[in-house]
């Protein structure tokens, strides 16, 4: 057994990893700078006590059934603690009008002159762009008509009017609207045979979708939402409630002042207002690199990003929600700057109250430009909720530093320092959805398992 580890930041990565350490050092000590732990899976509760999650709050299987037993409980446990949804039910609304079977924008929504243009346009693109700017290759990829009329509003509403789309990678295309749906469904179908169009349709039907599990022998994973009515928080409590049973030393409000080394490894984390140092043999750093590269008085290349503000209008009404299917919404129209809804009482079936969160990502200096009224006119506008209704809370979160708006520049720079922390030292993994590496919950998770497996080997 190794004797001390040391896990910065904890976010659901430091928590996962804190106790995956816990197995094979005596000694581990996770630091976050926050006041509690969770990172951005997070809840909070409106003056009625309704929960509502900030951006993320949905998690995944990852697979591995080790470290989803970690995770969610084993599979005997889980329906104590979880809704386990085994198809997760999303929709999207475009073009002023909902298509509750698919996440990706119908070009056939389109006017008809456009869509036999855009149609045109993308049949004859039979080639994989070899392109990391997210405008040149969905202009390659979908054709110019299509970026033009889906891609282009919906990069607008993610990352502002005022951003240069041009200089955006394929970063940005994290929600996944670079796949479409166009031309007849069985059509679509015949031509998702080739990767290349695979790669830019969605299938119209969901015997058509199945049909393709079958074929590749592929399954889609298990979803989760807590049961206990207070939101995804009730996942993070369970992690720190496991964290600390095992022994770990939690710190919150803590930050690194500095880190020292001898012969390439850590061996002291210095905590500002503490004297005394943290012994170190292990080092699993899930904050932002820059800040390890400064701490060990190291070069940091200077990449200030601008990073994009998350508004999060939760509202409790006092009628039903109008869809009583979808898990959660995309909003690719172009007449509102809503990009995302979750309908909490399709996620809990135990749930009583009538509540959705809408989010909207925005400069900081733009917070005040929205306002709830407008935001539920929008919302009765689109159907979702019902005309009568009246909002009887809310909350309008406001959360800033979500994600960067990923440009060429920033992200050659953040590898830049991640590629100097992690040839300065030899005991540190360097991990979470900072590094820059992986940013979905599922993909983080698998591969932070992965690295301390790899550095520290199996128990
Ligand atoms: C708006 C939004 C929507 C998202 N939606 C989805 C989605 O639908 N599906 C999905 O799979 N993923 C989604 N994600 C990504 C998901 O949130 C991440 O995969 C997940 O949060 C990664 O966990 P983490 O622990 O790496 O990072 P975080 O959750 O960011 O946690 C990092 C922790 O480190 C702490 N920290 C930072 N610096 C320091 C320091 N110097 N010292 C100590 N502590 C520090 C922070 O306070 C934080 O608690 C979304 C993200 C955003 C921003």
């Amino acid at each position: 057994m190794h004797d001390k580890a040391v896990v910065v930041g904890g976010g659901i990565c430091g928590l996962m990893a804190a106790l995956l350490l816990k197995r094979r050092f005596k000694q581990v000590t996770l630091i976050e700078q926050g006041s509690e732990v969770g990172g951005l899976f997070r809840s909070i509760q409106d003056e009625r006590g309704a929960s509502y999650d900030m951006g993320s709050h949905i998690p995944n299987a990852t697979g591995i059934s080790e470290l989803d037993d970690l995770l969610f409980g084993t599979e005997a446990e889980r329906s104590n603690y979880w809704n386990v949804i085994t198809k997760l039910k999303s929709g999207n609304y475009f073009q002023n009008s909902w298509d509750l079977s698919s996440p990706f924008a119908d070009s056939k929504k389109l006017d008809k002159e456009v869509y036999y243009q855009g149609c045109a346009e993308m049949i004859q693109s039979t080639d994989f762009p070899d392109e990391n700017l997210i405008v040149p290759y969905c202009r390659a990829s979908l054709g110019e008509t299509f970026t033009d009329h889906i891609v282009i509003p919906i990069l607008k509403k993610l990352y502002g009017r005022h951003t240069d789309l041009n200089s955006l990678t394929m970063g940005a295309g994290l929600f996944g609207f670079t796949r479409i749906l166009a031309f007849d469904a069985d059509v679509a179908n015949e031509l998702k045979n080739m990767p290349v169009f695979d790669a830019k349709l969605g299938y119209q039907t969901h015997e058509h979708f199945l049909a393709r599990q079958r074929r590749d022998a592929s399954t889609t994973p298990d979803y989760f939402y807590p049961t206990t009515n207070s939101g995804i928080q009730a996942w993070v409590d369970f992690l720190k409630t496991k964290v600390e049973l095992a022994g770990v030393d939690v710190r919150c409000n803590c930050k690194i002042r500095s880190l020292e080394t001898r012969a390439r490894q850590v061996e002291k984390v210095f905590i500002e207002g503490h004297d005394s140092p943290l012994e170190c043999d292990l080092l699993f750093w899930s904050a932002p690199p820059f800040i390890a590269l400064k701490a060990l008085g190291l070069p940091v290349v200077a990449n200030k990003p601008e990073l994009r503000t998350a508004i999060v209008f939760h509202l409790n009404l006092d009628k039903a929600l109008l869809d009583r299917q979808s898990h959660y919404l995309w909003v690719w129209d172009k007449s509102t700057d809503i990009f995302r809804l979750t309908l909490y009482p399709n996620l809990n079936p135990n749930s009583t109250t009538n509540t959705l969160s809408a989010e909207i990502l925005c400069k900081p200096d733009e917070v005040e430009n929205y306002r709830i009224d407008s935001i539920i006119e929008e919302l009765k506008g689109m159907g979702v909720i019902d005309i009568e209704s009246s909002c009887i809370a809310h909350v309008k979160q406001v959360i800033h530093n979500t994600f960067p708006v990923p440009t060429e520049a920033f992200e050659k720079n953040n590898d830049k320092n991640y590629h100097t922390l992690e040839s300065s030292v030899d005991n540190m993994i360097i991990s979470g959805r900072s590094g820059g590496k992986q940013w979905r919950q599922a993909d983080v998770l698998i591969a932070a398992y992965n690295e301390i497996n790899h550095l520290i080997g199996d128990v």
